[in-house]
């Protein structure tokens, strides 16, 4: 499947220093920064530099360098927020990835949400 990626998407304007973010870690492929809008009291989004639309672009065609780096970025932001179970209330990883997820913005994010308990992973609708 050939993904095509937006380059005028509101996380790439981010990268490129275009708008403002609340920074809580970078890394060589990674950059790790806090929710405009967040959902619980930490809820701090990690993304790829490189331009991959959704998860599934990103384990297709990521380097291992990047998709390495991205993972252990995910494991070190809730280290360092303080929520890692081991020492912890422990947190959840949400990544949305096409239209039936309601993915907003169309670069790879992970979610990490946590500081609250969130209850059932998906509520049925009534
Ligand atoms: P999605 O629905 O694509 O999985 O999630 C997109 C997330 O990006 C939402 O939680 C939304 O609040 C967040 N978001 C959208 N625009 C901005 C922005 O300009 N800055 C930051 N920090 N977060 C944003």
């Amino acid at each position: 499947m050939a993904y095509s990626y937006d380059t005028e998407n509101i996380f790439a304007k981010i990268l490129r220093g275009e708008i403002p973010n609340d920074t809580v870690l970078e890394t060589e492929h990674c950059l790790a920064f806090r929710d405009i809008a967040p959902q619980t009291p930490d809820h701090i989004l990690v993304i790829p530099r490189g331009a991959y639309v959704n998860f599934d672009h990103f384990v297709t065609e990521a380097s291992d360098a990047e998709i390495l780096d991205f993972n252990r970025t995910v494991a070190r932001v809730c280290k360092e927020a303080g929520v890692s179970p081991d020492t912890g209330n422990g947190y959840r990883v949400i990544t949305n990835a096409g239209p039936d997820s309601m993915q907003e913005v169309p670069h790879l994010h992970f979610h990490i949400l946590a500081g609250r308990n969130m209850g059932a992973l998906l509520v049925k609708p009534a």
